[in-house]
């Protein structure tokens, strides 16, 4: 039977899912790839590496080396440089992609959203008046924030950020979702929090702070995402979860074996 080798680039939950519904799976010789951001991934059940390519040179140059069949994009929305290093390197290399693209949230009645292209308009966005903000924006994107110095800010990422970034009146909470409604309810609560920083993430598991700001009356600043990669001249497909980045792997892989005669 033939085996549909296939790199990964993680780094969203969709890419660990992936990797468990390729387990153990005949037709395919998955590696998941990291960043290695995170100090202690949740490893998962096939092989990995870690550590970038070394720009698009470097991943054309791996998946020739690895004889890789196909890519599939999954990490982060907001990781926009290596989405755009994997259409390029997918076109030069003549290399099917799969984008795996997690709808964004969209604001529900009674959301106060503002909506805004980017961490420093979303301090400017906090506005002169000092208030409580709660940033949810991950550990490597707070430097904005120093100049909107008027404000407390309790901010909860995975890794711990570096002493340099933060605004002067910070609290840290070292937390990794999923989140419930409760739990976002509580933090709300408890930091007297006014307003709310977070990407438009989208996913189910962070989604719960929009409902709970919501409730409370919490303004939500919304950091929209980088642009999409340009997608021409490239054979890419899209799909929204785990289970249709699997069906086109399927497809991916019949695909091959009608033409090797396999
Ligand atoms: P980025 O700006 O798009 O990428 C910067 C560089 O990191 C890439 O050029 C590449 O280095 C390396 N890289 C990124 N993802 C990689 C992967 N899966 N495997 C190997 N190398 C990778 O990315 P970022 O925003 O710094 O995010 C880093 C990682 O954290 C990503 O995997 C992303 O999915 C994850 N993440 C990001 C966010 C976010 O908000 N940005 C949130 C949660 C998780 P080379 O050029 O050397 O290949």
């Amino acid at each position: 039977m033939l085996s549909l080798r296939v790199l990964i680039l993680g780094g969203a939950g969709e890419a660990a899912e992936l990797g468990r519904r390729l387990a153990g799976d005949a037709r395919f010789a998955p590696v998941l790839s990291f960043a290695g951001r995170t100090r202690a991934p949740s490893l998962p059940p096939i092989p990995y590496r870690i550590g970038g390519f070394g720009g698009v040179e470097g991943l054309v140059q791996w998946m020739s080396e690895h004889q890789c069949d196909a890519l599939v994009c999954a990490t982060h929305p907001f990781a926009g440089q290596m989405r755009r290093h994997a259409v390029e390197a997918a076109r030069r290399g003549g290399r099917p992609l799969l984008m795996l693209e997690r709808p964004a949230w969209v604001p529900a009645a009674g959301d106060r959203w503002i909506e805004v292209a980017d961490m420093a308009a979303a301090a400017r966005a906090l506005g002169d008046k000092p208030r409580r903000v709660l940033l949810t924006i991950g550990q490597k994107d707070l430097a904005p924030f120093r100049a909107a110095p008027q404000h407390s800010y309790v901010i909860r990422s995975i890794e711990r950020p570096s002493a340099e970034s933060l605004p002067p009146h910070a609290e840290l909470i070292s937390a990794r979702g999923p989140f419930t409604a409760a739990d976002e309810r509580a933090l709300l609560l408890a930091g007297r929090i006014e307003a709310l920083v977070t990407k438009n993430s989208g996913g189910a598991a962070t989604a719960a702070k929009l409902a709970a700001a919501c409730e409370l009356g919490v303004d939500v600043v919304m950091v929209q995402r980088p642009p999409a990669p340009d997608l021409d001249g490239a054979d890419v497909d899209v799909a929204t979860d785990a289970a249709g980045a699997l069906a086109w792997l399927v497809a991916r892989h019949d695909e091959a074996s009608r033409r090797r005669g396999v």
